[in-house]
């Protein structure tokens, strides 16, 4: 840094010891450790442990600093953008099914970031773009989570998860919603800058629903508070966040972060939201019948996909929240043979990641075509959607896994009759209890 001329560094600014020069007259006065002027009452000075600046100092410093930081701002490369296409590509590689959930994630990502660029190019920005936060449904273990996973593995943003149960209005027992944050910022790295162009996942958001029977005394006990203080971060603030978490308490240091730019994604299973679906349904086709809005085309089975914002709020969650999140899609249930293809078919699919850890041990693991049939089929049973592969699987392979390695052979089939006799040792209420 350079002022007025010397050339000096923080360190050395800092150890600089206060000079006490004296007057003419042999009047002692002191001077600014950076430019050497003397502290003769005609400017304000500002005094430190081992030294003093002017004002003119201080206002110089305060300027590079600010430049510093909106140069740091705008230096921000601007992200690649990938079109929807490409971002379905990806997503296929890692998720099965959920293709519209896919497309309008696609878009709505690609969006954000278009939006995203075009603020840091600063170019005429007539049109505003708003944001687009996006809110899945869809019951437990079907790829919610997975796909905003997935998403912010190709975008190369700071991507975390907030459980929405844990939240709590400021007061009560739990976390507070800024805490979602600073999670968000310790992925970043402590990067405010790159936090604030960062993906959060906020996981059951059903759980804040508001609830018409007081359930608890220690949460906030309507839900809608909790509503109230997410809808602040979704709307895009200035939110101080406690960057260790925890609390927030008044002497704790506070990091400040826009959330302008941050993509919120929301999942929740909304268990039993179809039956306001079925009553919005019912009423709107009693109301006035158009030739299109046949009952008979209703697919009841699937009552979920036709969930739209009116459905949600029945459940409970507030007009406003529900307005921050303007995209609103469904996810469906796995079937068996989706089940199947999730064992195999993605990059890190389960069959493809226990072969990879036996590979190293130069084994060759295979499963036959029945087993897999039987693993998809009793994780059907268990209702844990794509969750209760992974627990079967592992009640199939520990003890190989553990043997294998200090008794190493060329080829391991893992046959029906293994699986089922695994399966039957009394395992399978350890897995519905996962
Ligand atoms: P949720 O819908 O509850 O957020 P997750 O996305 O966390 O469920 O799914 C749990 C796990 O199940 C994932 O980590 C993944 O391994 C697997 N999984 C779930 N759905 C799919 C899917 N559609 N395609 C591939 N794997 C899936």
């Amino acid at each position: 840094m350079v002022i007025y001329g010397k050339k000096t560094t923080f360190a050395a600014l800092i150890m600089s010891k206060k000079k006490t020069t004296t007057t003419g007259e042999g009047i002692p006065y002191e001077e600014c450790s950076f430019c050497g002027r003397p502290n003769d009452g005609m400017i304000p000075f500002i005094y430190g442990q081992n030294g003093l600046i002017c004002k003119n100092c201080s206002d110089l410093i305060y300027r590079q600093f600010k430049d510093a930081l909106v140069a740091k701002r705008q230096s921000k490369k601007p992200l690649e953008l990938v079109k929807p296409l490409e971002i379905k590509k990806f997503l296929d590689e890692y998720v099965i099914g959920q293709e519209e959930a896919k497309k309008i994630l696609s878009v709505a990502v690609y969006n954000h970031y278009k939006r995203l660029n075009y603020s840091v190019k600063k170019m005429d920005q007539e049109v505003e773009i708003d944001k687009a936060n996006i809110i899945m449904v869809g019951e437990t273990g079907i790829g919610k989570t997975l796909l905003a996973r997935t998403i912010a593995k190709l975008l190369k943003v700071p991507f975390c998860i907030a459980d929405a149960t844990v939240l709590t209005e400021a007061g009560y027992v739990g976390e507070d919603v800024e805490a979602i944050l600073t999670r968000l910022l310790q992925e970043a790295d402590y990067d405010v800058t790159e936090a604030e162009r960062g993906i959060v996942f906020i996981d059951e958001i059903d759980k804040i629903a508001r609830k018409s029977m007081n359930v608890s005394i220690t949460r906030d006990v309507s839900g809608e508070g909790v509503q109230q203080a997410l809808l602040k971060l979704l709307e895009g603030a200035v939110v101080n966040v406690p960057p260790k978490g925890g609390r927030k308490h008044p002497e704790q240091e506070m990091v400040r972060i826009d959330t302008r730019n941050i993509l919120f994604i929301a999942g929740g299973a909304f268990d039993g939201i179809e039956r306001h679906i079925a009553s919005r349904l019912r009423a709107q086709t009693v109301g006035y019948r158009k030739e299109s809005d046949n009952l008979e085309d209703i697919d009841r089975d699937h009552l979920i996909q036709y969930v739209s914002p009116p459905d949600l709020k029945k459940y409970g969650l507030i007009p406003e929240l529900i307005g921050r999140f303007p995209m609103l899609t469904t996810l469906y249930p796995l079937d068996k043979v989706a089940l199947k293809r999730i064992l195999l078919e993605p990059k890190n699919a389960l069959v493809r990641q226990y072969q990879q850890l036996l590979k190293i041990d130069q084994i060759n693991l295979k499963f036959t075509p029945e087993t897999i049939d039987f693993i998809a089929e009793k994780a059907l049973e268990f209702n844990l959607g794509a969750r209760g592969l992974r627990s079967i699987m592992e009640v199939i392979m520990t003890d190989l896994m553990f043997e294998l390695p200090s008794k190493p052979q060329e080829e391991v089939e893992i046959t029906l009759a293994y699986a089922e006799e695994r399966l039957g040792k009394g395992l399978v209420q350890k897995i519905k209890n996962s």
